[in-house]
C-alpha cells in the first residue's frame, strides 16, 4: 500500500495565485519539457511510454486545478487566472495531438512485447492522434485545422444565439392564474393588462406547467420553440456540413460513426438500432401515459397533447392523482443528517471509511475527508481524499458536478476529487438528495479507480456514454425506504414512512414511457441530422416528430434552432438513455430487498469502478453481471 501524501492547499484567504501558477502553468511547463525530451529520445524504446505518461500526468494536473478553481474559487482574480491557464492548456493539448514528431515517436514503440495495460494505453493514444488527423498529408491537415477553428466558432455562435436570443410573449395578466405568488409578483401587468413572459427557463417552464390559459400557453410555446430561429437554422446547417466533411477527411463514412468510435455504443448504426429499440419498447407504456394525459386534457377542452399543453397536463395528473406534498417530504431531509447518512451508507456498501480532516481549502464551508479502504483487520490505509463543497454562494458554479483536484496514479499521486453542488443548508428537497447520491457516485468512481500506472485509465476515464451509469445506479439508494430510514428523520426523530416513499416513487415514475419517447425523439434528431445533413432541417424534424415523440408539434415552430445539446453532444444525445439502460442492468444484480448487502456492492466496486478506463465498459459490465449487458432490466422497469 502506497503512502502518498495529499495536496497541501494554501490557506483559505491567501496564496492561491501562486499555487495556481505552480499547479497550472508550472504543470504545463513540465509537460512541454517532457514532450521536448520525448521527441529527442531514442526511437523504438518502450521507455517512451513512461515519458508520454509523465506528460499526460502533468497535463491532467493542469486541467484539474484550473477547471476546478475557475468554477469554485471565491476570488474573481483567481477565477480569471484559472480560466486563462485553462485556455493555454487546451491550446497545448490540441497542438500536441497534431504533432507529427510525437506521433512518430510513439508509433515507433513495438506493440507486441507490451503488457495489456501498456498496449491499451498506446493504442488509445495513437488513435487520439489519428482522430486529430496527425498522419494525413499537410494539405488535409491544414484543412482540418481550419475546420476545427470554424467548428469552435460555429459552436459558440449556436450557443450564443440561444443564450442571447431571448424572445417574449405578451399575454393577458389573467393567464398567471395557477402560478405561484412570487412568479405573479415578478410579472407586473402593463396599462393594457398584459404581462410579458420571456423564453428564459425560470419564466417559460413554470408558465407552460401551471398557466390555465390554453391560448396564452400556446403563445408562449410558439416563442419558446422558435428560440434562436432563423439564425441558428443557418448556423446548424453549416455545423452539420462541417462535421460531415471533417469525418470524411479523417476516413469515416459520416460524423456519427466518427463520434461513436470512442464510445461504448461503438458505431452510428448501433445508435439507430438503440433509439428504435427503446422507442418500440416504450410504445405501450407511452401510449398508456398519453391516454391519461389526454383524459386529463379533455376535462378542460384541451383537444390534443402538444408542445403547449403536455407539461400542464402532466403536472395536473401528478398533483391530482399522486399528490405528494413537497413540504411534507422535506421535513425528513435535514442537510447534516443526509450528509452523514450518505457517508454511512456508501461507507458500508463499498467498504470504506471516511476520516474528517481539518485542512485549508478555497472556502470555509468545504468539508474534507480522507478515504480509507476498510479491511477485515481494520483499515488498510488512505486511498484518496475528497472535498465536499455543497452549498451555493455568489460566483460559484451553479449546477451539480464532480470535479477532479488530481487524478490518482499508482505509487505517484493520490486521487483527490471534489463535489460541487448547490444544496439548501437546512431542509433539503428530495431531488437534492437524489442528486447528492448521483454526484457522489462519480466521486467514488474517481477515487476507487485512482490506482493505475497509466493516468489515461485513472478515475472516470471510461467511455463517455458509460460514465453516467454508475451514478444513475446509485440514485436507486436514495429511493429505497430502508436506506432512507437510516438517516431521513424528522425533527422528532421519526424515520420517513415507507408508505410516503412508495408514493414518492409512484409519482416519480408516472409518464416514464411518454418521457422515454420524448428522449428518443431528441436522440433521433441528434443522430439523424448529423447522419443525413438535410437541406431542409425543419422539414426533416416534422417527419421525425410522429415517428418518435408522443407530443404533437406546433406548426410554425423550429425546435432544432434552440436545441443547445446539438453543440456539445453532436450526434450522441442517446447517451443519457443508454447509460440509464446500463444502470438498470447493473442494478439488477442487487437484491432490491436488501440494498445494503456489502457483498454485491464490493464485487461491483472491484469489477466495475476500480478498473476505471483500463478495460472496455462492456467487458466490465459483462464481468460483473456474468453475461453481456442487455436492455431487459430497463424494459421491465419501463413496462412494470
Ligand atoms: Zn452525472
Amino acid at each position: 500500500m502506497s503512502a502518498l501524501e495529499p495536496i497541501t492547499l494554501p490557506p483559505t484567504s491567501d496564496g492561491w495565485t501562486a499555487w495556481l501558477e505552480e499547479r497550472g502553468r508550472g504543470s504545463l511547463r513540465t509537460a512541454a519539457d517532457v514532450i521536448a525530451a520525448l521527441k529527442v529520445a531514442p526511437s523504438g524504446d518502450e521507455a517512451l511510454l513512461q515519458v508520454w505518461n509523465d506528460a499526460s500526468v502533468a497535463l491532467a494536473n493542469a486541467f484539474a486545478a484550473t477547471s476546478l478553481m475557475s468554477s469554485v474559487h471565491p476570488d474573481p482574480a483567481v477565477v480569471a487566472l484559472a480560466e486563462a491557464i485553462e485556455v493555454e492548456a487546451r491550446r497545448f493539448s490540441s497542438d500536441l495531438f497534431l504533432d507529427r514528431d510525437v506521433f512518430d515517436q510513439l508509433s515507433s514503440v513495438p506493440q507486441d512485447p507490451l503488457d495489456d495495460g501498456a498496449h491499451r494505453m498506446l493504442a488509445d493514444a495513437l488513435r487520439s492522434f489519428r482522430r486529430s488527423g496527425v498522419d494525413l498529408d499537410e494539405e488535409t491537415r491544414a484543412r482540418l485545422r481550419g475546420l476545427n477553428e470554424r467548428e469552435t466558432e460555429l459552436g459558440q455562435a449556436f450557443s450564443r444565439n440561444i443564450r442571447e436570443g431571448r424572445r417574449e410573449a405578451l399575454v393577458p395578466a389573467a393567464a398567471l392564474e395557477g402560478l405561484p405568488a412570487d412568479y405573479v409578483q415578478a410579472h407586473p401587468s402593463d396599462e393594457q393588462g398584459r404581462v410579458r413572459i420571456s423564453t428564459e427557463y425560470p419564466d417559460v417552464h413554470p408558465f407552460l406547467t401551471h398557466s390555465r390559459d390554453a391560448s396564452a400557453r400556446r403563445a408562449v410555446a410558439m416563442e419558446f420553440f422558435n428560440l434562436a430561429w432563423p439564425e441558428n437554422d443557418v448556423v446548424l446547417g453549416d455545423l452539420l456540413r462541417l462535421r460531415d466533411e471533417k469525418a470524411r477527411l479523417l476516413g469515416y463514412p459520416d460524423w456519427p460513426d466518427f463520434d461513436a468510435e470512442v464510445k461504448m455504443i461503438g458505431s452510428g448504426a448501433a445508435i439507430a438500432k438503440f433509439v428504435d429499440h427503446v422507442s418500440a419498447d416504450a410504445e405501450a407504456a407511452g401510449r398508456r401515459d398519453l391516454a391519461v394525459l389526454e383524459a386529463r386534457g379533455a376535462a378542460e377542452a384541451i383537444d390534443r397533447i402538444d408542445l403547449s399543453s403536455w407539461r400542464y397536463c402532466f403536472e395536473a395528473v401528478k398533483r391530482e392523482q399522486y399528490g405528494v406534498d413537497g413540504q411534507e417530504v422535506r421535513r425528513y431531509f435535514d442537510f447534516s443528517r443526509v450528509h452523514q447518512g450518505l457517508l454511512d451508507v456508501t461507507g458500508r456498501l463499498f467498504g470504506l471509511e471516511y476520516e474528517r480532516v481539518d485542512v485549508p481549502t478555497w472556502h470555509e464551508e468545504v468539508t474534507s475527508y480522507d478515504v480509507l479502504l476498510a479491511g477485515p483487520g481494520g483499515s488498510s490505509g488512505r486511498i484518496g481524499r475528497i472535498h465536499l463543497d455543497l452549498h451555493p454562494r455568489t460566483g460559484k458554479y451553479n449546477h451539480a458536478a464532480q470535479f477532479d483536484l488530481a487524478p490518482g496514479v499508482l505509487d505517484r499521486q493520490l486521487p483527490e476529487g471534489v463535489l460541487v453542488c448547490n444544496f439548501n443548508r437546512g431542509l433539503m428537497e428530495h431531488h437534492e438528495v437524489v442528486t447528492l447520491f448521483h454526484e457522489f457516485g462519480h466521486l467514488m468512481h474517481h477515487v476507487l479507480a485512482g490506482r493505475h500506472e497509466w493516468v489515461r485509465f485513472s478515475g472516470v476515464a471510461t467511455e463517455w456514454d458509460f460514465v453516467e451509469a454508475p451514478s444513475q445506479m446509485l440514485e436507486e439508494w436514495a429511493w429505497d425506504a430502508a436506506v432512507l430510514q437510516l438517516f431521513a428523520h424528522d425533527g422528532d426523530g421519526n424515520p420517513i414512512p415507507t408508505e410516503l416513499v412508495d408514493r414518492m416513487r409512484a409519482a416519480d415514475e408516472f409518464g416514464k414511457g411518454f418521457l422515454a419517447r420524448t428522449q428518443m425523439f431528441y436522440a433521433a434528431v441528434s443522430y439523424r441530422l448529423h447522419l443525413e445533413v438535410p437541406d431542409d432541417i425543419t422539414g426533416r424534424l416534422f417527419e421525425l416528430y410522429p415517428e418518435y415523440s408522443l407530443v404533437a408539434p406546433l406548426e410554425g415552430t423550429h425546435f432544432h434552432a434552440g436545441f443547445g445539446h446539438l453543440e456539445g453532444y453532436t450526434s450522441a444525445y442517446y447517451t443519457y438513455m443508454w447509460s440509464l439502460v446500463i444502470a438498470k442492468d447493473l442494478f439488477s444484480a442487487f437484491d432490491p430487498d436488501d440494498l445494503l448487502d456489502p457483498a454485491v456492492a464490493q464485487r461491483y466496486r472491484d469489477t466495475v469502478l476500480a478498473p476505471g478506463g483500463s478495460r472496455d465498459a462492456a467487458d466490465l459490465v459483462a464481468e460483473f453481471l456474468g453475461r453481456p449487458y442487455s436492455t431487459e432490466a430497463f424494459s421491465a422497469w419501463l413496462n412494470r
